[in-house]
Parts: structure tokens; C-alpha cells; sequence
């Protein structure tokens, strides 16, 4: 069987989590102005009708009350290590898919799915103070319906014998691939639910989407999916990068408090998944839209923010003309080994300071989320700066 654990209206809930004045109430988390798309919306925002995709503008009409929240990054990425952390100590073979997404394989951990599922659900809850819907299957496709069918906040278990009864009555368009175009096409020929396309003839469906998309539907269908779960503990690299909606001076206070952020997320999500990388790599878009970047190969593995920030710097100032204009500065580390632990020995007395400094803080931001700890260049940050940073990608 397999598990997928979808984390509910993560960053909406991330920020109510840390602003409890925020709780119960509708709250979407993305752009404020008059261009702004909402990123996640609360429960209660969804109630009016708010969702993620959504202009801003629109969101506000629909739901006047309310809440925007500007995205932190930085923030969701560090409690997205600590959930995926805690998928980790439950199972060998888990797959993230995204911050808040991830596929178990359930083969070989030696416990009933149901009580699995209950018990993934009630540890994040415990540890995180978030809601994780759960959905297991006999596939990937099967136990992410569930998972969908399980929001918010609960768990839907479909074994074999139930697949069928369970995917027949879903509408067709919830099927991966089908888009409005293909959803168009079939509901021209009445095929509405998953159960219309099961009854249809194979060959029907390859001549009304296609030969390859009626291949899949046919399999789909029937809940059949051979896509296996693959373990990624084996992350190539970690990364991110930042757009500022309005082009920032290299000189500006906000390019080193942006990279330092950066370097602050890579390191918690390599320290989330013990591992450490010996290459960081810095891009710059400049106003022009030229992008450059600019990689060093460190002497030794790194998982500090410490150390990221400090190969960021030299290699952001070699890149850049003083005078330069700015669209997006990105930050990536990789290189990333399981086995080469950073040896502190070898970097000296200072740096073991800042080793168990950010495992301290790693530990405070466990219990007490990222707000809890952080740089003292980042504190403030909700203010004016806060305001130019625009999340892009991971
Ligand atoms: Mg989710």
C-alpha cells in the first residue's frame, strides 16, 4: 500500500499556526497588490470561495474580511524539513513531491495502514501543530484521490477490494492529465465521472483524446498507476530563489539580508535530511533580465548557514557591478553527500560555535517554528523589506 500525506492549505496554516489572532479566520498568504495571486487560502477563506491561483483582487470581492499575508519563504521551507523529518523517521522509502507533499511506501514497515496513517497524522499534529491529511492506496493515484477525498484534516483509506466503488463516482477532470481541453473533449461525448470513462471502450477513449492520453485514462480509470514510490532521500541540491517585484541596487541592505535568508532555508533543509553539500552556487538576474551565475567547490561539506552565507558573498560581489540593478538573486547548495559529514574539526574553534548554534536553533525551531529563532538581520524583516521579496519556485 502506499500513503500520500498532503499537509492543509500549508502556508496559510503555517501563519495562523505562528499568529494566533489569525486563527479561525480567513487568511490567504501571497501578493497584496493590485497584481497579487493568492498562494494558499485558509479553510475559512475557501469557504468563501478563495482559492490558491487566484488574482487578489478577485479574493478581496469574494471575501472582503479577508486576510492577506505575505509569503515567507524562508519560513516554510524550515517546517517543511521538520514535517518531511518526521515522514522520514516513519518509513525507509518517501517521496516529496513538494514542500508539503509526499508519497510512503508502505512495503515492509510492518503495521495496518489505517493505524500508519492515524499514527503520521497525530505526530505531526503533536510535533508541528498542523493538520496532515492522509490518504492510502493500492497506488499513487489511488492514495492521492484519498488524500484529496480526506481534506481537511482527516484520512481516507481505500484497499484494493474498494477501488472501483471508490473511483467510480469522482469527477473525470480529477484524473492527473486531464485538463480543461481533454475534460472538454469527454464531457462532448457524456463521459463525466471516472466510472463513464471505466465503461468506456478502450479504443473509444484513444479516439476522442488521443492515442496516448486515452492509453492513461483507461489505466487511470481503473486505479491502475505502476509509477513506484523513489526514495529522494538522495536530494541533489537544495535551493531557492527571490524576484523583487521592483529591481533592488546591488548595494541595497536587502540583497545580504535576502541571501542570508536563502542560506538560512538550505541549511535547514539539509540538516532536516542529514545531509551536507560542497558546492554553493549564486544566480543574479539582473533589470535587463540578463541571469548569470557564478558556483565555488567548498574544501569541505557544509550544512551551516554560516558557511553557505559566507561563500554566497564573494561569489554575489564577483558577479555583480556595484552599480548593477537587480530583478532576482538565487541561492543553491549542491554537491550534497549522506556520508561526508562536515567535519568541524578541520574548520577550528569558531566554527564549532556556529555548528551547534544552528543545530540549537534547529532544535528551538522544532518545537516553536522558525519564528521562534533567526538571524538578527532577518528580525524586522516584516516591514519594508519583507514587502519586496516575492517567493519564486522552491
Ligand atoms: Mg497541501
Amino acid at each position: 500500500m502506499i500513503v500520500h500525506a498532503d499537509l492543509d492549505a500549508f502556508y496559510a496554516a503555517v501563519e495562523q499556526r505562528r499568529r494566533p489572532e489569525l486563527q479561525g479566520k480567513p487568511v490567504a498568504v501571497g501578493g497584496a497588490g493590485p497584481r497579487g495571486v493568492v498562494m494558499s487560502a485558509s479553510y475559512e477563506a475557501r469557504a468563501h470561495g478563495v482559492g490558491g491561483g487566484m488574482p487578489t483582487v478577485r479574493a478581496r470581492r469574494l471575501c472582503p474580511e479577508l486576510v492577506m499575508v505575505a509569503p515567507d519563504m524562508d519560513e516554510y521551507a524550515v517546517v517543511s524539513a521538520n514535517v518531511m523529518a518526521v515522514l522520514h523517521a516513519f518509513a525507509r522509502r518517501v517521496e516529496p513531491v513538494s514542500m508539503d507533499e509526499a508519497y510512503l511506501d508502505l512495503a515492509g514497515v510492518g503495521i495496518r495502514p489505517r493505524a500508519f496513517a492515524e499514527l503520521l497524522r497525530s505526530r505531526v499534529r503533536e510535533e508541528q501543530d498542523l493538520a496532515l491529511s492522509v490518504g492510502v492506496g493500492p497506488t499513487k493515484l489511488v492514495a492521492k484521490l484519498a488524500s484529496v477525498a480526506a481534506k481537511p484534516d482527516g484520512m481516507v483509506v481505500v484497499p484494493q477490494a474498494d477501488v472501483e466503488a471508490f473511483l467510480r463516482p469522482l469527477a473525470a477532470d480529477r484524473l492527473p492529465g486531464v485538463g480543461p481541453k481533454t475534460a472538454e473533449a469527454l464531457t462532448r461525448f457524456g463521459l463525466l465521472t471516472v466510472g463513464d470513462l471505466a465503461d468506456t471502450p478502450h479504443d473509444t477513449l484513444r479516439r476522442i483524446v488521443g492515442a496516448a492520453a486515452g492509453d492513461m485514462l483507461a489505466h487511470y480509470a481503473r486505479g491502475e498507476d505502476a509509477r513506484p514510490v523513489v526514495p529522494q532521500r538522495g536530494e541533489k541540491s537544495v535551493g531557492g530563489e527571490r524576484t523583487f517585484p521592483a529591481d533592488v541596487s546591488a548595494e541595497h541592505e536587502l540583497i545580504r539580508t535576502t541571501l542570508l535568508g536563502l542560506a538560512q532555508s538550505n541549511a535547514a533543509r539539509l540538516r532536516a535530511a542529514k545531509l551536507s553539500g560542497r558546492t554553493v552556487t549564486v544566480k543574479v538576474r539582473f533589470a535587463d533580465l540578463r541571469t548569470v551565475t557564478r558556483s565555488r567547490t567548498l574544501p569541505e561539506p557544509v550544512d551551516l548557514a554560516h558557511d553557505i552565507f559566507a561563500a554566497a558573498l564573494p561569489l554575489f560581489a564577483g558577479l555583480v557591478p556595484t552599480r548593477a540593478r537587480i530583478r532576482l538573486v538565487g541561492l543553491r547548495v549542491e554537491g550534497l553527500d549522506a556520508e561526508a559529514r562536515p567535519t568541524q574539526l578541520a574548520l577550528g574553534e569558531r566554527e564549532v560555535g556556529w555548528s551547534e548554534l544552528e543545530r540549537t536553533v534547529d532544535r528551538v525551531q522544532a518545537r516553536f517554528g522558525a519564528a521562534a529563532v533567526r538571524p538578527a538581520s532577518l528580525i524586522g524583516k516584516s516591514g519594508e523589506a519583507r514587502k519586496l521579496l516575492r517567493p519564486e519556485g522552491r
